[in-house]
């Protein structure tokens, strides 16, 4: 009877993490800058797969997470971005309103 008890409740604490695991992955997702947004100034979530011709002023060396307007801190791998309101952006991303000043 101890094992049973014992059995259920790693189980129900085993369920109830997969619960708030997911439910969290899923609000993260809700709440990303998409790269397909119409006001998302030409955002990529990877800043790699920039169009180098449509943005000749994207630099290797830029993303999201050395822009002044990111709100994350430097080893979030999301954060806000004081253009985008709510929406988080990654870190590794970029969009045509980069500035590092
Ligand atoms: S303004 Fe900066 S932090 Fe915001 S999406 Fe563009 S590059 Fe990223």
């Amino acid at each position: 009877m101890k094992t049973s008890r014992r059995h259920f409740l790693l189980m129900s604490v085993s369920v109830g993490s997969s619960l708030v695991l997911s439910r969290t992955a899923f609000a993260a997702d809700a709440n990303t800058l998409s790269e397909s947004d119409p006001q998302a100034l030409g955002y990529k979530e990877d800043a790699s797969k920039v169009d180098k011709a449509k943005y000749p002023q994207y630099a290797a060396d830029q993303k999201c997470g050395t822009c002044s307007l990111f709100q994350g801190k430097a080893t979030d791998a999301y954060g806000g971005c004081t253009l985008f309101g709510d929406k988080q952006v990654a870190a590794r991303g970029w969009c045509s309103s980069y500035t590092n000043m």
